[in-house]
């Protein structure tokens, strides 16, 4: 494994810098929810439609699977959403916003004894919305971000930056917010570019055999792109990573990306390359700069609950590889009109070529 190329210290400067703005969360974040609560707002809940005209939207069920209420039995749908006053609505629709969660969502697999085993206080949370912000940079590349191993759900995953929407907060609000708390990098909504990639629904733990063998935490996931002005080298000088949420982070490429958004969650169906990806790790208050194994993004889901250490074991999200597949659909759309099995050779060169599209750069058309 290769260190360093810069590393860069935290001085005494930046350590006070750090806890002035750990303390600054906390107050500001405790303001936040202690106005939230005075205003009666309520949390942020997402509500579903079956209708596609959006009519008669009910509250998400904590113990359903989104999907399945949505009438889907398949692992993504076409949707259409609307986030207003805490209420996230979505609905089935073609405006080409797709609706996924994992291949084997826990929700589906819940007896009704499991659900019975659901404490009142979870149930009554319902399904709770999320926001999370992929940063494309000028020359290319994603932000990715890892959870410390501390964290209480996901620990040793590497997501992009982002959390829970809080009440009076829109979409873009709550994604610059937590991007700016967890990673430094502050932005107004008039810097970026900034749009829907997708949304997934999550369930924690990610199988039912994991600790504690029940849903402790269901969320709808607003995966939004946001591009930049600014390369990742003038990005990473303006990094400053918090280090209760933070312990990594990485630019990647995007053929990193195509590698590890392919990989499989439930036995690695594919060859992982023997590749390096360059991330800058926080160690002993420090961020040095550090190439980590591919196979670190590229790890399947634990099996077991035996162990404590390989549930925790490093890895890519489920939804990270979702929204990794989005934004490489985004940078190589499919070409206009339908491309048919059968079309001629002559047909399918003219539909590719006279729009410049590049077909092995993108794998991920459908998906
Ligand atoms: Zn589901």
């Amino acid at each position: 494994m290769c260190v360093t190329w810069q590393p860069r210290s935290l001085t005494a400067l930046d350590a006070v810098h750090e806890c002035a703005r750990r303390i600054y969360r906390l107050v500001s974040r405790f303001c936040r929810r202690l106005a939230a609560r005075m205003s009666g707002k309520p949390n942020p809940k997402v509500f579903l439609c079956r209708d596609s005209r959006g009519s008669a939207a009910a509250p998400a069920s904590f113990e359903k699977c989104c999907l399945t209420v949505l009438g889907c039995s398949q692992d993504k749908m076409d949707i259409g959403y609307v986030y207003e006053d805490g209420r996230l609505e979505i609905y089935p629709s073609g405006q080409g916003i797709k609706l996924a969660h994992p291949g084997r969502c826990p929700c589906r697999f819940l007896t009704s004894s499991d659900i019975a085993n659901i404490p009142d206080r979870e149930r009554s949370q319902g399904v709770k919305v999320a926001v999370a912000v992929l940063l494309q940079s000028s020359d290319g590349r994603v932000l990715l971000t890892r959870r410390p191993e501390h964290m209480r759900t996901f620990p040793n995953v590497w997501v992009p930056p982002g959390g829970h929407v809080e009440s009076g907060e829109t979409l873009y609000q709550a994604a610059l917010r937590e991007l700016s708390e967890e990673t430094g990098l502050r932005f107004s909504e008039n810097d970026l570019n900034i749009s829907t990639l997708g949304l997934w629904e999550s369930v924690f733990p990610p199988i039912l055999s994991m600790e504690p063998c029940r849903p402790v935490r269901h969320h709808i996931v607003v995966y939004l792109l946001a591009q930049t002005k600014e390369d990742h080298s003038t990005l990473n000088g303006r990094l400053r990573l918090h280090q209760e949420e933070v312990d990594a982070a990485t630019w990647l490429d995007e053929e990193t990306a195509t590698q590890a958004a392919a990989s499989d969650d439930f036995g690695q169906s594919l060859k992982v390359p023997q590749r390096y990806f360059s991330a800058i790790v926080v160690e002993n208050s420090r961020m040095v700069e550090k190439n980590l194994p591919l196979s670190n993004l590229m790890a399947c889901l634990p099996r077991t609950a035996a162990d404590g250490r390989e549930q925790n074991k490093e890895r890519l999200s489920t939804g990270t590889k979702f929204a990794l597949r989005q934004w490489l659909k985004f940078l190589y759309p499919p070409p206009p009109g339908n491309l048919q099995r059968g079309d001629s050779f002559e047909t399918v060169f003219h539909m590719l070529t006279k729009t410049g599209h590049q077909p092995m750069k993108a794998p991920f058309w459908g998906k």
